[in-house]
């Protein structure tokens, strides 16, 4: 795999009011013809300093990109300080020059004498035509390195990098194919995910394990290059096997499928429907279950029951199972699923009851429950956090509870 970095050229981009972005876009486009930025930065309108980033890069990588600079000012000092790092001649090139002056005859204005600094190449580059503005890019070999000089509005360097650059780069580039997976994973911390597949991807530089981890929702993600697509599936096969030999059915999802969206898939397939009973998570599992389009084909509904009179008028939990156990407890949840099948006449429902906290007896208490043909089943489940990750967390779990459950019948 090819590297590249990138050095953005402006003392703009060093003030709280300027971002650079070019770096960001450049990086997607590299990334895309198999290039990894290794490394960027961003150096103000100073020769000397630029020079010594230059140098630096040039050591380090075989691409260098600079962004900005190029315009015809003192301060644009991207030319000198590429002249200075690589110690070749500025070049005044007239072809440049005249193709600057028809700009200008152009749009009827007069070329300033300072105009005339952008038609100097650095020596043994190639010109790169800027169709949007005076100053051309150049395309340097030197050193073993490819530097590239870019201009830095975003509208003029775009357009220069995909229609010059980039064809450049690819034919350069050995042939890459990039082949990528995701498995998706719940009910598993980021932490005790990475520390049991560690051993694994550690092993490998290709592919490269990417570990994404949301509130009960990790995400790990092999991209592997190659020169031919079958090799690239190849590597991902391998890492694929053994990471799934030790995560079994944590993984829910291969192809980037949500957990709705692969629990919406289960039920289809069973020709089964789904409601909920739900108390601390305030509808958010039916909110993510029919955010699934075409959930209406499977989700019946459900019963938002946040109070115990709730539980019992509506669900009709009997107010004496609430007074022995409380409403957090195993036999109210197993009883809210139940009832919430048999209201609704749905093949499968979920419950949740539980503490979200923060303040409380129990904060983070929660129990769920899964009714399924034939069985109900509970769980306790103690988690940590703030008010967002409890209710997150326990949606989370009800979801892959159900998702089991639908796996074993
Ligand atoms: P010009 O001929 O317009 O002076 P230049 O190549 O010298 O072009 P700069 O002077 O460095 O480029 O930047 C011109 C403008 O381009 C800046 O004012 C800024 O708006 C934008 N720009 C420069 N660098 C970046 C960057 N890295 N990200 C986003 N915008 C940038
Ligand atoms: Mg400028």
């Amino acid at each position: 795999m090819a590297d590249a970095e990138i050095i953005a050229v402006g003392s703009e981009l060093l003030t709280p009011s300027k971002v650079d972005t070019n770096s960001l876009f450049l990086t997607h486009e590299l990334n895309a013809l198999g290039v990894e930025v290794v490394r960027k930065s961003i150096v103000g309108d100073d020769r000397a300093r630029l020079t010594g980033a230059i140098r630096d890069a040039m050591r380090n990588t075989r691409i260098v990109i600079l962004t900005g600079g190029l315009g015809p000012t003192e301060d644009d000092v991207t030319r000198d300080a590429v002249s200075a790092a690589t110690g070749r001649p500025l070049v005044f090139s007239q072809e440049i020059c005249d193709v600057i002056a028809e700009r200008f005859r152009r749009f009827n204005r007069p070329m300033a004498e300072i105009n005339k600094r952008q038609a100097y190449l650095i020596e043994g580059a190639e010109a790169l035509p800027n169709p949007r503005g005076t100053a051309p890019g150049q395309w340097l070999d030197s050193d073993g390195c490819s530097i590239l000089l870019l201009p830095g509005p975003p509208g003029e360097l775009k357009p220069m990098f995909a229609n010059e650059c980039a064809p450049r780069l690819r034919q350069r580039l050995p042939k890459l194919v990039i082949r990528t997976r995701w498995l998706r994973v719940a009910g598993m911390g980021e932490s005790d995910l990475d520390a049991l597949i560690a051993p694994v991807y550690t092993r490998y530089t290709n592919p490269v394990t990417t570990i994404l981890a949301a509130i009960g929702d990790v995400h790990v993600h092999l991209r592997a290059r190659s020169e031919s697509e079958t090799e690239a599936e190849a590597l991902l096969d391998d890492v694929e096997r053994q990471i799934s030999g030790l995560l079994g059915d944590r993984i829910y999802s291969r192809g980037g499928a949500s957990l709705e969206q692969v629990i919406g898939g289960l039920l289809l397939k069973r020709g089964a429907t789904l409601s909920v009973a739900e108390s601390c998570t305030g509808g958010l599992v039916a909110m993510r279950v029919t955010n699934v389009p075409g959930s209406s084909r499977y989700f019946l509904g459900g019963f938002l029951t946040y109070t115990d009179a709730m539980k019992t008028s509506l669900l009709g939990i009997p107010t004496e199972l609430i007074a022995q156990h409380t409403a957090v407890s195993e036999p109210v949840a197993l009883a809210m699923a139940g009832a919430a099948a048999k209201l609704t006449g749905s093949t499968y429902a979920v419950s949740v009851t539980g503490y979200a906290g923060p303040d409380g007896e129990a904060p983070g208490l929660v129990y769920l429950g899964v009714a399924s043909p034939g069985k109900t089943e509970a769980r306790r489940l103690q988690f940590s956090g703030d008010r967002e990750r409890v209710r997150t967390l326990a949606a989370q779990t009800a979801l892959d509870l159900l998702r089991r459950a639908l796996l074993a019948s």
